[in-house]
């Protein structure tokens, strides 16, 4: 496939004072150009970690990075910062849950729009503000050329996810990194957003990454999809595939902790026992084994002292026989 970005065998460590934090151990994907992969996975899975490190926003000082992030070829965890920074912002960009971490008080929505495009592209400051209208009309902002010299805190929420997402896109990026942009937002203003970026991605042809949760918002948004857990991919599939037959005990506790899509919301839900895993001594074998409930289906003590891995393509890191997988899902998972 035309992948433009590859991700190989991605590590991420940290110094703590009490040890070295394994936020990404041996992680591996591709995002095709113009495609949309979600990672789902709890707070602390490293997707938000893998995210930055591919945007070149950890600390150095503190992070190791180990394998290859390679967009379109190019290794950017050998990428100096120098060269970073021109492409941030403008081949990659990024959008947060929280647009006052991306937006300045101090600055107009319009400037900060316009920054980005000026420093890229070489534009004037007369050409940068047009463009800073534009965008601003792109994602639906209403009198765009009036709104344009307001400041961030003269905008509702909404609004502000809108102008951040003008911000990402002024440069026409290739690829946009979004990580859970709509968590903060209330479930109407979260669609209305939900539904800008999709028509977005269609008129600037971007690959996305989107990062998230929730299962539920991923089904609409994405082609592909990650599932995270203790820093490495257990999971991976079309959505179509992971949503409709999960293989990963983690993805079917997932599963069971999420709100039926459109069923009975009076159906009790079941979170996944226990807490994720400690990064700092992660459990050994599977780092799901001390809160999977199906390891006595698996022969010896595998669960606990062999690490599973993740296979090409359509996978899970489990090990579980496919037959299990299959059988178990759809006699004791499946929603009914
Ligand atoms: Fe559960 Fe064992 Fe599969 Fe890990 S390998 S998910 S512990 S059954
Ligand atoms: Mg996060």
């Amino acid at each position: 496939p035309d992948s433009f970005l590859s991700v190989r065998d991605l590590r991420v460590r940290f110094s703590t004072e009490d040890g070295i934090v394994k936020a990404v151990d041996g992680l591996s994907f591709d995002v095709e150009r113009g495609k949309t992969l979600g990672i789902v996975g709890e707070s602390g899975s490293g997707k938000s970690v893998t995210n930055l490190t591919v945007l070149g926003l950890h600390n150095p000082k503190t992070t190791t990075v180990e394998g290859e992030i390679l967009l379109e070829g190019q290794d950017l965890v050998t990428t100096p910062e120098k060269e970073m920074e021109k492409l941030r912002g403008n081949k990659v960009a990024m959008i947060f849950q929280d647009p006052l971490t991306a937006l300045s008080p101090y600055y107009t929505v319009g400037r900060q729009i316009a920054e980005p495009f000026m420093k890229h592209t070489g534009a004037s400051k007369k050409e940068a503000r047009d463009r800073a209208v534009e965008m601003l009309t792109k994602v639906g902002i209403p009198q765009p050329r009036t709104r344009v010299d307001d400041y961030p805190h003269q905008f509702s929420g909404g609004m502000r996810q809108r102008a951040m997402i003008a911000m990402a896109l002024v440069c026409d990026p290739d690829l946009l990194i979004a990580d859970e942009p709509t968590t903060a937002l209330d479930v109407t203003v979260q669609a209305q957003i939900l539904d800008l970026l999709k028509d977005l991605q269609q008129e600037f042809g971007s690959a996305i990454i989107f990062i998230t949760h929730d299962l539920g918002v991923i089904s609409d948004m994405a082609d592909d999809l990650l599932v995270m857990y203790s820093g490495r991919a257990v999971e991976r599939g079309s959505v179509r595939e992971v949503l409709r037959e999960p293989r990963h005990p983690y993805t079917w506790g997932l599963l069971s902790s999420m709100p039926r899509l459109g069923g009975s919301t009076s159906q009790p839900l079941t979170p996944i026992p226990g807490s994720p895993p400690s990064l700092l001594n992660p459990p050994s074998g599977c780092p799901f084994h001390p809160r999977c409930t199906f390891t006595d289906k698996v022969s010896g003590d595998r669960c606990s002292t062999e690490r599973p891995t993740l296979g090409d393509g359509r996978a899970a890191a489990c090990h579980l026989t496919a037959e299990q997988k299959q059988t178990i899902f759809i006699d004791k998972i499946q929603p009914r």
